[in-house]
């Protein structure tokens, strides 16, 4: 079954990585939160840590439009924006704009080429997923074995 992707742009699909970090919220061995933009469309997204395991993450997605996502940019690296102004607008923009219907899985590949989507899966229509910043999450593994079962259900 081929998946349809109405919200996520065509380049966004496994064995790819398309995404140019515009800014990093967070971070740890590697972005955790960020804003990023498609290298080839410019659309923007803005990724957030939900699980781990190894080289392997599992991030929600939201969707800025771009005009959000450059005036965010453009506040918080001009410098002259202090830190409470600038966690109000990330919050601002983390509660306000459009969830994704899919959860992406990037594998990090320290070793090799660099990341890589290995996985995109259908946000779980049965148990609400976390808000929270993945620093108050387990981030035991259980979310992304979940995902994986949905990305093996689709392919399977
Ligand atoms: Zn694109």
């Amino acid at each position: 079954m081929a998946l349809v992707n109405t919200d996520l742009c065509q380049h966004v699909k496994v064995g790819a990585y398309p995404f140019r970090l515009q800014l990093c919220l967070d971070e740890h061995l590697g972005l955790t939160d960020g804003l990023v933009t498609c290298r080839d469309c410019n659309k923007a997204y803005l990724l957030e840590m939900l699980d781990w395991r190894g080289d392997e993450r599992l991030f929600r997605v939201s969707l800025p439009d771009a005009e959000e996502a450059t005036q965010l940019v453009r506040d918080l690296t001009r410098g002259s924006c202090d830190i409470s102004r600038a966690c109000a607008e990330i919050h601002h923009m983390q509660t306000s704009i459009p969830a994704s219907r899919y959860l992406i899985i990037i594998d990090q590949n320290f070793s090799l080429s660099g990341p890589t989507i290995v996985g995109i899966a259908p946000k779980p229509a049965d148990r609400p997923l976390p808000t929270a910043s993945w620093r108050e999450l387990d981030c035991n593994g259980q979310w992304l074995d979940y995902a994986r079962s949905y990305v093996a259900m689709l392919n399977g």
